[in-house]
């Protein structure tokens, strides 16, 4: 089901990304495949293979990603809104073995989503 974890070549710089925004928690970056004008991905570093992982010692780096996702939104311009998604694993839609957080903004989102 799954690809390789490209995201860990993109947080050891061995693959090139837009970045947005970076610190020690996390990464964030332009999605090369844009669903919106703006389409960003947040990622941790520490590898979480899908939010359905994600334990008890990684809640303050969950919240730490919703707080960088509030900040890119004001620097991208994002005022009007956005919408946040987190796919997870086969029903999800997920595709890539890494706990991201998409960032989706600068148009009117559907709903329910596909
Ligand atoms: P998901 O389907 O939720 O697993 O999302 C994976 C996302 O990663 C998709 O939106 C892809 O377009 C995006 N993606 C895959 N490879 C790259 C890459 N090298 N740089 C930026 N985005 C990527």
């Amino acid at each position: 089901m799954f690809a390789d974890n490209i995201f860990l070549k993109i947080i050891d710089k061995t693959i090139p990304a837009k970045l947005a925004h970076e610190d020690d928690l996390c990464l964030a970056f332009h999605d090369i495949k844009p669903q919106a004008p703006v389409h960003v991905l947040i990622i941790p570093k520490k590898v979480i293979r899908t939010h359905d992982a994600a334990t008890a010692a990684d809640q303050a780096l969950l919240g730490h990603l919703h707080l960088v996702a509030v900040k890119l939104a004001k620097e991208l311009g994002l005022a009007k809104g956005y919408r946040l998604v987190i796919n997870c694993d086969e029903h999800g839609g997920q595709t890539v073995p890494h706990l991201h957080m998409h960032l989706l903004g600068g148009r009117d989102m559907a709903w329910p989503p596909g």
